[in-house]
């Protein structure tokens, strides 16, 4: 029944986030929006996240083993490398009182607390530093998900008057205070950040973009949602239903979740239920059989042929140049080569509608196209009312936004080109 309400209100809150979205991919930007990552040509890889661990509570109602030990020893049995966006602590979100289970206040009505009400002292790097050191010591990422896990602002069409932090600057202090807890704990500062709850907008009219620039984090998305923050059902549902849709998915299209950030939990569910804990197993046996490595989201990041400029680097007004100039060209080293061909490969990375937004494109040598010639190109074009198509994904200008319907009519003209070339 709650459903109704819920599921509706739920593809709202991802339509809005979705507007958000692309307004930041908009603008050059060093903190950009992770969300999903060109694949590796002959390989599949993909991320796994898990939010608002470390988690001490049992893995199984009555079982001995703590969630994340379960977690940490399934991913190990794969050779999966997980990426734990973690907290501080919610032990300071009280006074509060305790929600109704099933809805999204289940923990707290004011606040959250994990794992659960009244037993904040389970979870977060504050309260289990062991289990920190021992996800960074296994090769796992950690990355920051909020020290109190207090909103950035307000989401008031899920979360009511919930409490969230007054603005951007107490946003940033939150993150600090817990990056700088990670990296006594295990030597390493966080790289990625995700907001909790993904709420971007703070109270005083900045988004996560403006903290996490500041704070020197990558905005960490996420382009699969393996399911296991809400109940399925009874428990057995819930691990089943998380289990079929990615197989059913990886059936369809075994490279679905090829350059994937897939999302899990590492703490309950709105039933106070953790699937995550048998669906994970089958899932990752899943994603083995199709041929899938498991790797962190900084490791997906590094493996992509994509690669970022950094506007203190000494390319990067090279690049400025041929962004201003319309094109998003440019190559792994940062560097500008006009006049290299480009390959068939490139121009698929440059429709790609999966890949991720506003990474700055890196093309690679040989084939029978030049950047150079597409920069050229680009004013004799005429605009045609075709497809919207990835090439938009990668616009960092106002200028190219200005050009991208017919750069995107010129790419896909040139790509047809270039597939009658190949092979
Ligand atoms: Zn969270």
């Amino acid at each position: 029944m709650l459903s109704l309400f819920f599921t509706p209100m739920r593809k709202l809150y991802r339509l809005m986030k979705r507007r958000q979205a692309i307004l930041a991919g908009n603008t050059p930007d060093r903190c950009r929006r992770i969300e999903r990552v060109h694949p590796v040509s002959g390989k599949r890889l993909a991320a796994m996240t898990f939010d608002d661990g470390p988690c001490a509570s049992p893995a199984r109602p009555g079982d001995g083993t703590a969630l994340t030990t379960a977690l940490l020893s399934t991913l190990d049995r794969y050779g999966a490398r997980g990426t734990f966006n973690v907290i501080g602590t919610t032990a300071g979100n009280y006074p509060d009182r305790e929600g109704r289970l099933g809805g999204p206040l289940w923990s707290g009505v004011l606040y959250d607390h994990y794992p659960e009400f009244g037993q904040d002292s389970l979870a977060g790097v504050v309260n289990q530093p062991e289990m920190t050191r021992a996800m960074a010591e296994s090769g796992h990422e950690l990355t920051n998900h909020g020290y109190s896990h207090v909103a950035f602002g307000p989401m008031r069409v899920i979360y009511g008057t919930r409490r969230h932090l007054a603005d951007a600057a107490a946003g940033e202090a939150d993150v600090k205070r817990l990056d700088d807890l990670v990296e006594q704990l295990t030597g390493r500062r966080p790289r990625l950040a995700r907001p909790p709850h993904y709420i971007d907008r703070t109270a005083d009219g900045q988004t996560a973009y403006d903290i996490y620039r500041r704070s020197g984090h990558l905005y960490l998305a996420a382009s699969y949602d393996a399911g296991g923050w809400r109940p399925a059902g009874s428990y057995r549902q819930s691990v089943e239903s998380m289990v079929g849709r990615m197989e059913a998915l990886l059936k369809r299209d075994p490279d679905a979740l090829n350059g994937a950030i897939i999302s899990q939990k590492n703490g309950y569910n709105m039933n106070k239920e953790s699937p995550v804990v048998d669906a994970l197993p089958r899932q990752l046996e899943i994603l083995k059989a199709h041929g899938y490595e498991i790797v962190t989201v900084s490791e997906l990041l590094a493996a992509s042929p994509f690669a970022d400029t950094a506007p203190e680097d000494p390319t990067a007004a090279d690049a400025r140049t041929l962004l201003a100039a319309g094109a998003t060209v440019a190559y792994r080293d940062n560097t500008l080569k006009p006049d290299r061909p480009v390959t068939w490969a490139e121009f698929r990375g440059l429709l790609d509608f999966g890949s991720a937004r506003s990474i700055l494109p890196v093309v690679l040598p040989t084939g029978p196209v030049t950047s150079g010639a597409l920069l050229e190109l680009l004013p004799t074009v005429p605009a045609a009312p075709t497809a919207e198509i990835g090439v938009l994904r990668y616009q960092d200008s106002p200028l190219l936004r200005r050009h991208a319907f017919r750069f995107a009519v010129l790419i896909l003209g040139l790509a047809g080109q270039a597939g009658e070339n190949k092979e």
